[in-house]
C-alpha cells in the first residue's frame, strides 16, 4: 500500500479539473502542468502548484515526457494521472514514470502496450474469450491472402491501421477490385499518421451500434464491470453524445457481456480503469478495441452506479483494491452526456475565442464538467471540446426532459458551440425512441441542410 499525498495531473481542460476535484476530495494535493497557452486555465488556477512545461504545441508540452518527469520530481509528486488522450496510452511513459519511483495511475505498461496495438489487442481479446469481428488473424500485407480473407468475411470489408486511433486510418472496401489500391492507401496513410504502415482487415458491419463496457481491475486478478455506455451517436467516428444504459440492452444481455469482460480482465490481472469497445448488431457483440484509460464519457457510468471512477483509479493505484464486488454494483436510472465543442453547429468549423458570458446549468441531477469561465480565452491549439453536460433521470424519458431543460439554461457567449445541435437532436423522434446506429447521426445531419 502506498498512500498518494501529491498527484501531478499530466493533462489539461475539463479532465484535468475532474482529476483535481477527485484528489481534493481525497485530501490529495495537486500539481498542474501546463503549456504557455494554458497559464490561465481553471485547473491551473485551482491546483496547489502549477508548473509550465513548454510552449503551446502539445509535442513540446503535454507530450514532453522529460519535462513532465522533471515537474514531478521538482514538486515531489508521488503519482501521475495521465487523463485521456496525450500520454494516457503511451506504455513507455508509464514505464518511465514507474522507473522514477512514481505511481502511474493507470494500467500496467505491458497491458497498455498490448491493447495499443490493435492486432495484438484483437488476438488477446480472442484468447480471453471476447467475441471478435471476423477478419484477418493478424497483419495483412499480401494481396492474395487479403482477397481470400475478404471473400470469407464477405464484402464490404474495412482495412484498419494497427496503430490507428481517433477514428483515423480506416478504409471501407466494397469489392475485390478495390482491395489492392485501398490496402496501399491505408498503409501509406497509417505510416504518415502513426509511423506504422501495418494494417489488418475485418468485416465491415452494415449498421451496428457502438456499445462499450466499463471495466475495473485491481491488478491482482479481481475485476468487475460497471455496465455499458451506448456511444453510437458519432460524426466522422467521433462520439457526440453518450448514454447509459443503452436503449437496446436488457438486464440479461448486460450481465452476460459484462460478465465475459470482467472475467477477461480478471484473467489478465488488469489494473485500473478500462473500456472494452464493441460493435453490436442483431443482438451480437463484436470486439473492436480496448482503451486502457479513463474515457471522456465516464461520467454517465458514474451517474448510474454512484461510483467516482477517478477516486476508484487512485485507490487501485494506491493498492487498496476495488471498493466493491460485482454483487454490490447496481445500476439506477439513466444518464446522458452531451459533448459541447467550440464549433459551428452546422459546419463543425472550429470556433475558438474569448468567453464573453458563461452560465452553467444546475439543479438536481445536472453536472457540467468544464474549465470555462467568463473572460477565459479558449486556445486554438487543442481539442475543441469545451464542456460536457451530463444529466441523470430515473428513466430515459425523464433524463431527456431534464437534458432539454439544462441545454436551454446553458449560456456560452463569445464563440459558436454545438449546443444547438444537441437541442435539435433531442427534438428528433428517432433519437427520442433510442432508434439509432453509428450511421444515424451523419444521415440525420445531411437531412438538416
Ligand atoms: P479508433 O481507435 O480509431 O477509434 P475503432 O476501432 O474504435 O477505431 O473504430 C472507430 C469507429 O469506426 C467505430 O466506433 C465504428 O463507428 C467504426 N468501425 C470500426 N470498425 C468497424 C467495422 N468492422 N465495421 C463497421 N464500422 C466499424
Amino acid at each position: 500500500m502506498a498512500e498518494i499525498k501529491k498527484l501531478l495531473i499530466a493533462n489539461r481542460g475539463e479532465i484535468a479539473l475532474r482529476i483535481h476535484r477527485a484528489c481534493h476530495e481525497m485530501g490529495i494535493k495537486t500539481v498542474a502542468v501546463h503549456s504557455t497557452a494554458d497559464s490561465d486555465a481553471m485547473h491551473v488556477r485551482l491546483a496547489d502548484e502549477a508548473i509550465c512545461i513548454g510552449p503551446p504545441s502539445a509535442t513540446e508540452s503535454y507530450l514532453n515526457i522529460p519535462n513532465i518527469i522533471s515537474a514531478a520530481e521538482i514538486s515531489g509528486a508521488d503519482a501521475i494521472h495521465p487523463g485521456y488522450g496525450f500520454l494516457s496510452e503511451n506504455a513507455q511513459f508509464a514505464e518511465i514514470v514507474e522507473a522514477h519511483g512514481i505511481i502511474f495511475v493507470g494500467p500496467k505498461p505491458e497491458h497498455i502496450r498490448t491493447m495499443g496495438d490493435k492486432i495484438e489487442a484483437k488476438r488477446t481479446a480472442g484468447a480471453l474469450g471476447l467475441p471478435l469481428v471476423p477478419g484477418s488473424d493478424g497483419a495483412i500485407s499480401d494481396l492474395a491472402e487479403a482477397k481470400i480473407i475478404a471473400a470469407k468475411a464477405g464484402y464490404p470489408v474495412i482495412i484498419k491501421a494497427a496503430s490507428g486511433g481517433g477514428g483515423r486510418g480506416m478504409k471501407v472496401c466494397t469489392s475485390e477490385d478495390q482491395l489492392e489500391t485501398l490496402m496501399q492507401q491505408a498503409g501509406s496513410e497509417a505510416k504518415a499518421a502513426f509511423g506504422d504502415a501495418t494494417v489488418y482487415l475485418e468485416k465491415y458491419l452494415g449498421n451496428p451500434r457502438h456499445i462499450e463496457i466499463q471495466v475495473f481491475g485491481d491488478g491482482n486478478g479481481n475485476a468487475v464491470h460497471l455496465g455499458e455506455r451506448d456511444c453510437s451517436l458519432q460524426r466522422r467516428h467521433q462520439k457526440v453524445l453518450e448514454e447509459a444504459p443503452s436503449p437496446v440492452l436488457g438486464e440479461a444481455d448486460r450481465a452476460r457481456i459484462g460478465g465475459v469482460c470482467a472475467k477477461a480482465m480478471a484473467d489478465m490481472a488488469y489494473r485500473g480503469a478500462g473500456t472494452i469497445e464493441f460493435l453490436w448488431e442483431n443482438g451480437e457483440f463484436y470486439f473492436i478495441e480496448m482503451n486502457t484509460r479513463l474515457q471522456v464519457e465516464h461520467p454517465v457510468t458514474e451517474m448510474i452506479t454512484g461510483l467516482d471512477l477517478v477516486r476508484e483509479q487512485i485507490r487501485v493505484a494506491e493498492g487498496h483494491g476495488l471498493s466493491c464486488t460485482q454483487d454490490k454494483i447496481q445500476f439506477h436510472g439513466h444518464a446522458i452526456e452531451c459533448r459541447i465543442n467550440a464549433e459551428d453547429p452546422r459546419t463543425f468549423a472550429p470556433s475558438p475565442g474569448t468567453v464573453k458570458q458563461f452560465h452553467a446549468p444546475g439543479g438536481m441531477h445536472v453536472r457540467v464538467d468544464s474549465g470555462l469561465y467568463t473572460g477565459y480565452k479558449v486556445p486554438p491549439y487543442y481539442d475543441s471540446m469545451i464542456a460536457k453536460l451530463i444529466v441523470y433521470g430515473s428513466t430515459r424519458e425523464r433524463c431527456l426532459m431534464r437534458l432539454r431543460r439544462a441545454l436551454e439554461e446553458f449560456v456560452i457567449e463569445g464563440m459558436k458551440t454545438t449546443i444547438p445541435l444537441h437541442q435539435a437532436l433531442l427534438d428528433d423522434p428517432e433519437f427520442q425512441a433510442g432508434a439509432y446506429t453509428i450511421k444515424w447521426l451523419e444521415e440525420w445531419l445531411a437531412k438538416q441542410d
